[in-house]
């Protein structure tokens, strides 16, 4: 992809790119977020609709003009609904809470392309609002056709544009990537869960900001301001940054980005690590150039199916049927992997002697098949069972091992039992997918790391059985994945502490 140019932003360099939010309903809250933003950019946004009434408004504002945030520059927003914001006033309304705003020190406004449009005197310079304006689109639906490039003359009516689209597919938000890349004072937000990654990645492309929430994330696909600036270096990012990600559907949950941002950022790697939520893998495959995505792992339920799309892949993981890691060669060709595999064996090697020992696998899907092949490769006797005997025979014949009803599991002994299936995840953490009568064995592994303590887990111990939870694998084949893309070992200490804190805190 060509280099490309950037003007400076007019919001300067470095983490003044990043747009601090301030959004709160209280006057109160918002003065104590202020200052948490002020520690990370000197940009900040106040959503001034988001106070619940116009004296919380009055009580901000007037705070605001009795402080002296040096070189802090403030953005006033007071979006009415109209424009998908929260202010229940009318256009008046919100000229005049943003000619307050200039009053109480804001250099910079956000004004939505629909008062704009019917603003009773034509042009926004006839009002005295902020001296600085942002003009701003914002579609909550879809990203429609874009322009060829957008650009504000040096003495127009705004200073900067900004487009603001819901991204419902990868490609919709590299279609806002590009207008970033060809637009001068422009702001990109592909929004949504899918959009996230074009969103950390505008301002490498060209965007004057991007945008975090000071306190906790208020829509999907939203990362606080902490996470965004400290774990994803946004800021930092350039095209020479390494970008590597995870696939699946949902992802949300993935602990992943954690793992891989934390080793990077601990062994000052120009990589990223990015969670792209893949409801269309073809989709995803065709940005990949775009991105410059150099690797990625692959979760449910893409682990299967991605192998057609693959020019090579590893014999093991060809032989599993599932692929979780993959590198992108320099001819942007795909090559598969499998370190689920590892992470299985990492896990129970520790614990128990694999080699002629009866181990029971449940679930029939992508990780029951990487820990079935694990586990007869290091010589146990494997058994499957799963809600569809279909499945459960075709894998125990893959691996010579043996498929067995669910009622035997009330009368067999085995030395272990593995969950290989989501029953139990998190949020529903309520479920098991095994009884207490059918755990007849000596250690119970669930494959599952979130919650770290699953219903099935508390089970087994209630019962004296020993217990593997899914988070050493998770860090085993992590840290597998790690090495695959970086060629080098991983800062396992400190990746294993992140994720651990993380599980820890809930
Ligand atoms: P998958 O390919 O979708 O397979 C899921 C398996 O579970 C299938 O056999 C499925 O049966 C079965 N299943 C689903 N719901 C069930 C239910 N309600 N009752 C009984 N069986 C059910 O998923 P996967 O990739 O193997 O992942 C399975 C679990 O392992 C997930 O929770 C995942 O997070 C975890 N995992 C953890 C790690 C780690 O590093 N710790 C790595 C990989 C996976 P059907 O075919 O009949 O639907």
């Amino acid at each position: 992809m060509p280099q490309t140019k950037h003007s400076p932003s007019p919001f300067g360099g470095g983490q003044n790119r990043i747009c601090a939010v301030a959004a709160c309903q209280t006057a109160g809250e918002m003065a104590q977020q202020i200052p948490i933003g002020l520690r990370e950019t000197a940009t900040v946004e106040l959503r001034l609709d988001w106070l619940r009434s116009d004296s919380e408004r009055e009580k901000l504002l007037r705070w605001l003009g009795k402080q002296k945030f040096r070189g802090a520059r403030f953005l006033a927003t007071c979006r009415r609904r109209a424009a998908g914001g929260e202010f229940g006033g009318d256009i008046q309304a919100e000229l005049f809470w943003l000619m307050e705003a200039r009053r109480a020190g804001c250099e910079w406004c956000d004004v939505e392309v629909e008062t704009e449009r019917e603003l009773p005197d034509q042009s926004i310079r006839e009002y005295a609002v902020p001296p600085r304006v942002m003009l701003s689109l914002h579609d909550f639906e879809r990203t429609p056709k874009l322009p060829e490039s957008v650009s504000c003359p040096p003495c127009g009516e705004v200073d900067v544009v900004k487009i603001a689209t819901s991204a419902k597919t990868i490609s919709d938000s590299v279609r806002l990537l590009r207008l970033a890349r060809r637009s001068r004072c422009f702001v990109a937000v592909p929004m949504g869960e899918i959009g996230f990654p074009g969103r950390l990645l505008a301002l490498r492309e060209g965007s004057a900001l991007a945008y975090a929430p000071i306190g906790e994330a208020t829509a999907p696909g939203q990362v606080g301001l902490r996470e965004l600036k400290h774990l994803y270096r946004a800021h930092l990012l350039t095209r020479r940054t390494e970008v590597y990600g995870v696939i699946g559907d949902p992802i949300r949950h993935s602990l992943s980005p954690l793992m891989h941002n934390t080793g990077f950022v601990a062994r000052k790697q120009n990589a990223v690590y990015l969670p792209f939520l893949v409801h269309d893998l073809k989709d995803f495959l065709g940005t990949i150039p775009d991105f410059g995505v150099c690797g990625f792992s692959v979760t449910i339920p893409h682990k299967e199916k991605i192998l057609k799309y693959l020019a090579d892949c590893d014999r093991l993981a060809a032989d599993i049927g599932a692929v979780n890691t993959v590198v992108v060669r320099r001819n942007g060709s795909l090559y598969g992997l499998n370190t689920d595999y590892v992470g299985v064996l990492g896990a129970l090697e520790r614990r128990m002697k694999l080699r002629a020992s009866r181990v029971l696998v449940f679930g029939a899907g992508g990780s029951a098949r990487a820990a079935a092949f694990a586990l007869a490769r290091a010589g146990s006797q494997v058994f499957i069972c799963s809600r569809r005997n279909s499945a459960a025979k075709e894998l125990a014949r893959a691996v010579e091992g043996e498929a067995i009803p669910r009622r035997a599991l009330r009368s067999e002994n085995f030395d272990a039992i593995l969950n290989a299936t989501p029953v139990g995840m998190h949020p529903r953490e309520n479920e098991t997918p095994l009884s207490l009568q059918e755990l007849r064995c000596d250690l119970v592994m669930d494959l599952i790391y979130r919650p770290l303590q699953t219903k099935l887990l508390k089970l087994a111990k209630q019962k004296g059985i020993a217990t593997v939870s899914g988070l050493d694998m998770f860090l085993a084949q992590g840290f597998a994945q790690w090495e695959i893309w970086m060629e080098t070992k991983p800062p396992e200490a400190a990746m294993r502490r992140a994720v651990l804190r993380k599980l820890q805190s809930g």
